[in-house]
């Protein structure tokens, strides 16, 4: 059989060993690795995405020394007892036919504690703690440690180590004029700032012999102010080959860049230019990453010749079998990475283990398992949204009989809307995979039906599940019928005409989204070179960190987004995403209103007040109103059913509609299909 990705499934040969072909899983920190009691979880982690093809694995970051822990007591690599315990991760991946490396990251200044280290004593802003410099002495400390990790990663039974120089990790920050004022052998000129980078690539090698594989982790831009030139990265790139790396992943920006890099709203493959740039330089295979989720981006990629490898960390929580989907020539059956960051990196940020919005069982692999039914049961799955899909999904590949009734003419739910806000597209991606995997599982799809109670209990039904999602909330405002109003289903959705100037009542999740929508041209997907131009990235060659003056494109109508609630609009979005989308509505010049009062609408607008005085009343001249003020459960089924004594389960927005997201949804549907 030829195969659609002949250049992404060829192996390559590394001269003392072969990688079975060329995706690389990026290193994740999952949480998994801070504790010693949760090995035998992250080794079933790696051994499932192993298992599913990746050619290579790359572990969580784990820490050199104490002072580069991520967190007090986070994971770290730094005696033999540590070790030890790696050997089950290890033969569990080698068991399963893969290879793992081992991320070693010193955090530098991102150490969330007060003994952190880095070049200079230059406080991050995105950490109260402000580092201690190392003296001369104390950054040879750190590179033997480095190399000492190195080591015992191999005793370990890795395959090898990745060397993390970016991100704005303590190697980045030695590299950076930004952070390293020091004047001594370690700063200054760019070969003394990128000295420590190739010291620890130079000793590291030599302590682990010829046959183990070094990958160096590059940032290839900082995106920040005071970040490296392009010659620097360059020299640097050049100079970590020279000392023994075997392989240069590529990064994009500091932790503290005010760039988005992963987020959904970045174009796919959105640095890959980059990465072809840095790859003319040196000999060694150059990977490529962020934001590349399917097997036809990372085939083209790879087909130009910009990169030799393509690395994906999310995608492998997404689908662990997304290489194998690929080989059998079957993309449609891959369970896309929408890069919403819901259940990974917010996940990580808060100290909670790291799962998929998408694939509950990620992280979860000794724990939520879906074995095959012994008793094939008649299962009736009522609405296509997130969380009927996942209960009708995996119900049916277990093995049951399930019949999907959706009222709308397609499925998706919720995720109808999503995907038709700008930068988020890739929601699509999901309802094409439901699609495919309902019609292979043979889920018989009923859309365009909406089912009755007595018709679920004509059908003869063992139980039935009610997924019937949510309804908009319509509030109690006077002039609320005015014909100026209107849901956000029917402006995203239906697609309903909306004037030049318009008042969003409502700034949760879908308020947000929706000016966002408004602030738009609707183009079917974002170029390129418009998203560069409005976050200000340009040609790192041109600018030292590819840094460039924002220049959005301006939003086609006036938009007021308004909330109840007193404070800044928007603080109760994610932390990895919230960022984003703030900037993208200032960008846009969204006027952002606090503690407001609906006192009416009517045809000259919207009237509102301040306050619990109702002070400051103001009219806002707007010839449409969005309404997106949450969510009602629709559960008309539920009663009648109990009532005929059938069972009934009831999950997602039908559940409890409050803070509904679909990584509730999704895990609810997924965790009743474990159950029944
Ligand atoms: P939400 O986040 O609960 O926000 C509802 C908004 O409506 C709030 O701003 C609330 O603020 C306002 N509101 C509630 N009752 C009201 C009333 N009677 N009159 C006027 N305003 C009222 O719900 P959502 O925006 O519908 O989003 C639903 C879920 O989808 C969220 O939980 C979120 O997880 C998810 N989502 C997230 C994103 C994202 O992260 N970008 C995007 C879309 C959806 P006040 O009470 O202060 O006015
Ligand atoms: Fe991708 Fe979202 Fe899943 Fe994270 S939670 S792996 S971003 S789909």
């Amino acid at each position: 059989m030829t195969s659609s990705f002949p250049l992404l499934l060829s192996p390559l040969d590394l001269g003392f060993t072969t990688l079975k072909n060329r995706v690389i899983m990026g290193s994740m920190h999952t949480g998994l690795e801070d504790r010693a009691k949760n090995t035998a979880r992250l080794a079933e982690f790696y051994a499932e995405r192993a298992r599913g093809g990746v050619g290579l694995i790359v572990t969580g970051g784990y820490a050199p020394n104490r002072t580069g822990w991520l967190l007090p007591f986070g994971a770290k690599l730094t005696n033999r007892f540590e070790s030890r315990r790696h050997r089950t991760i290890t033969k569990a991946v080698h068991d399963a036919g893969g290879k793992i490396a081992l991320q070693i990251l010193h955090a530098g200044r991102y150490s969330y504690q007060p003994f952190s280290v880095s070049a200079s004593s230059i406080k991050a802003p995105i950490n109260p703690f402000r580092p201690r410099r190392l003296t001369g002495r104390g950054v040879r400390r750190q590179i033997r440690n480095f190399v000492r990790c190195a080591r015992l990663a191999r005793s370990a039974g890795y395959d090898g180590v990745e060397i993390m120089g970016g991100e704005g990790y303590f190697i980045n920050q030695f590299l950076a004029e930004r952070t390293n004022k020091r004047t001594d052998e370690w700063g200054g000129a760019p070969q003394k700032r990128r000295r420590i980078a190739v010291e620890i690539v130079r000793r590291t090698r030599a302590a682990v012999g010829p046959d183990f594989v070094i990958l160096f982790r590059l940032s290839m831009a900082d995106l920040v102010e005071g970040g490296q030139s392009w010659d620097e990265i360059v020299s640097l790139a050049q100079e970590v080959e020279f000392a023994g790396a075997t392989i240069i992943n590529t990064d994009i920006g500091w932790h503290e860049s005010r760039v988005p890099t992963i987020v959904t709203s970045v174009p796919r493959a959105a640095f890959v230019d980059i990465t072809e740039k840095l790859a003319k330089h040196v000999s060694i295979p150059v990977v490529a990453s962020n934001r590349i989720n399917m097997p036809e981006t990372a085939e083209e990629i790879l087909t130009r010749g910009d990169a030799q490898l393509i690395s994906m960390a999310r995608p492998m929580l997404a689908d662990p079998m997304w290489v194998r989907k690929a080989a059998a020539g079957a993309p449609d059956e891959i369970n896309t990475c929408i890069a919403c960051n819901q259940a990974c990196l917010d996940h990580a940020f808060v100290n909670k283990h790291v799962s998929c919005l998408l694939n509950p069982r990620a992280g979860r692999e000794t724990e939520l398992t879906l074995l095959p039914t012994r008793r094939k049961k008649s299962l009736a799955v009522v609405g296509a949204g997130p969380a009927g899909l996942s209960a009708a999904l995996n119900l049916a590949q277990r093995g049951h009989s399930v019949t999907l009734f959706e009222g709308r003419d397609e499925i998706g739910g919720q995720f109808g809307i999503a995907q038709k806000i700008p930068g988020k597209e890739e929601f699509a991606e999901t309802v094409r995979y439901y699609r495919h995997q309902l019609a292979l599982a043979g889920v018989d799809v009923r859309l365009g039906t909406r089912i009755a109670a007595a018709d679920l209990v004509d059908g003869g039904y063992d139980e039935v599940v009610i997924a019937t999602g949510v309804t908009p909330r319509v509030p109690d405002i006077p002039g609320i019928d005015h014909p100026k109003v209107l849901s956000y289903a029917e402006v995203v959705r239906d697609g309903r005409p909306v004037g030049t100037s318009v008042a969003v009542i409502g700034a949760g999740g879908i308020g947000v989204d929706v000016s966002e929508f408004l602030t738009h041209e609707h183009s079917p997907t974002l170029d390129l070179e418009e998203w560069k131009q409005e976050w200000g990235v340009t040609d790192p060659e041109s600018a030292p960190g590819a840094l460039t003056t924002p220049q959005p494109s301006p939003s086609p109508r006036e938009v007021f987004l308004l909330q109840r609630k007193a404070g800044r609009i928007g603080s109760g979005l994610a932390k990895t995403t919230g960022w984003v989308h703030r900037a993208a509505l200032k960008a846009k010049g969204v006027e952002e209103l606090s503690g407001v009062n609906y006192e009416r609408i009517d045809d000259a607008g919207l009237h509102i007040s301040f306050g619990e005085k109702r002070e400051r009343p103001r009219m806002l001249n707007v010839d449409t109103v969005v309404i997106c003020a949450g969510q009602e459960s629709v559960r008309d089924l539920v009663d009648d059913l109990t009532v005929a004594g059938v069972t009934t389960h009831v999950i997602g927005g039908a559940d409890v509609a409050a803070e509904l997201d679909a990584k509730r949804a999704i895990e609810q549907g997924t965790r009743l299909a474990a159950s029944i």
